[in-house]
């Protein structure tokens, strides 16, 4: 796939393909921006776009060398699977071809293994074709001493040698790191493009491409992986515990924490949740429908907004906000669920008929 395949970035894109064009692509370049918008896709095509033996602002798609990494990014998780079986860091320093390398974090991190071995591979290994690629995937996650073994080749390597760092937390990289890299900026994919994206190459049908889109987020990654029916499924309980949590007496109330706290996916269910709340409070306060998230049940989401519940829900949201934090820093779940579950009636103040 070409530059001009990977989904959405247009600006960067314009400017990848232009420096490609004058032969002045940076040696270091940061990728940074959101979770799955298609970083990591795009550093890997401007590495084939180096390599490729036909073109030399972009790949081809024919050559020897493009045919080659297309199928190695295909069975990534194979390559994958043998780093994994390997004893050595160093194993998740992907090859996909002889002139480009994937780099991934081996466990947690990016170890100084790895790192070394990217200085020798740079520093004493020609390469073979046009230029040489080192793609280094979650790069906030190189560890001090990794980021330390790095800085010399990322300032001054070899010519033709160019590093694509990818980061969804720029914050989080060593300041030495992001003051050698050029750093293009990717913004969340527009909905119509993850949209229409799921039609046309995933086969998805638009009811549900429509659906995906609106709980993405800007990730066509999330989009792709979602599993409407678990959501669906989980949605529909959660939306029964909303309707059924003013009248809950005390057993009740142990109950729908403990439903809530034995949830395979407690996080999950808890941004449904508040996604759910905030709905019920734009609702409330009488926006449109479509800037709902749930409009599919917005038959069920009404008639909570148009009472006493629907002027508490903004608040009801935060309070669920606060328990997702919790959940985060790993406070214990049946803990959290409970004061999730006093706390909302709590917020609420109301019982019983007063609720809906
Ligand atoms: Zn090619």
């Amino acid at each position: 796939m070409p530059l001009s395949d990977v989904l959405g970035h247009e600006r960067v894109k314009a400017a990848l393909r232009h420096a490609l064009d004058r032969g002045r692509l940076p040696s270091a370049l940061l990728f940074s921006g959101p979770e799955g918008v298609g970083k990591r896709t795009l550093a890997i095509e401007v590495g084939r776009a180096l390599i490729c033996e036909q073109s030399s602002n972009d790949a081809c798609g024919q050559c020897s060398s493009c045919l080659r990494i297309a199928r190695a990014s295909d069975t990534l998780a194979d390559l994958r699977a043998q780093a994994q079986a390997s004893d050595e860091p160093s194993a998740f320093n992907l090859r996909l071809h002889p002139d480009l390398l994937l780099v991934e974090p081996s466990t947690e991190t990016i170890r100084v293994e790895q790192a070394r071995a990217i200085v020798s591979e740079v520093g004493e290994r020609s390469f073979e074709g046009r230029g040489r690629a080192i793609v280094i995937d979650d790069a906030h996650r190189l560890t001090e001493q990794a980021a330390n073994a790095l800085l010399k080749s990322l300032e001054e390597p070899p010519a033709g040698t160019h590093f694509l760092l990818v980061t969804a937390s720029t914050e989080a990289l060593p300041a030495t790191i992001r003051s050698r890299c050029q750093r293009l900026r990717f913004a969340a994919l527009p909905p119509a493009t993850i949209e229409s994206a799921l039609v046309e190459r995933w086969g998805v049908s638009p009811e549900e491409a429509r659906l995906r889109t609106r709980l993405s987020g800007g990730s066509l990654k999330t989009a792709i992986a979602f599993d409407s029916t678990a959501y669906r499924n989980l949605r529909e309980e959660l939306i029964g515990l909303i309707e059924r949590w003013g009248e809950l007496d005390e057993l009740g109330r142990l109950d729908a924490a403990q439903t809530l706290a034995d949830l395979d996916e407690p996080r999950d269910a808890l941004r449904i949740l508040r996604s759910l709340l905030r709905d019920v409070a734009l609702l409330s306060e009488g926006a449109a429908e479509e800037h709902a998230l749930n409009i599919d049940v917005r038959e069920r989401l009404s008639p909570l907004a148009a009472g006493a519940f629907g002027k508490r829900a903004a608040e009801l949201a935060e309070q669920v906000e606060r328990s997702a934090r919790a959940l985060a820093a790993n406070a214990h779940r049946g803990l959290v669920m409970d004061m999730l579950v006093d706390g909302v009636v709590a917020v609420s103040g109301l019982r019983g008929d007063d609720w809906a």
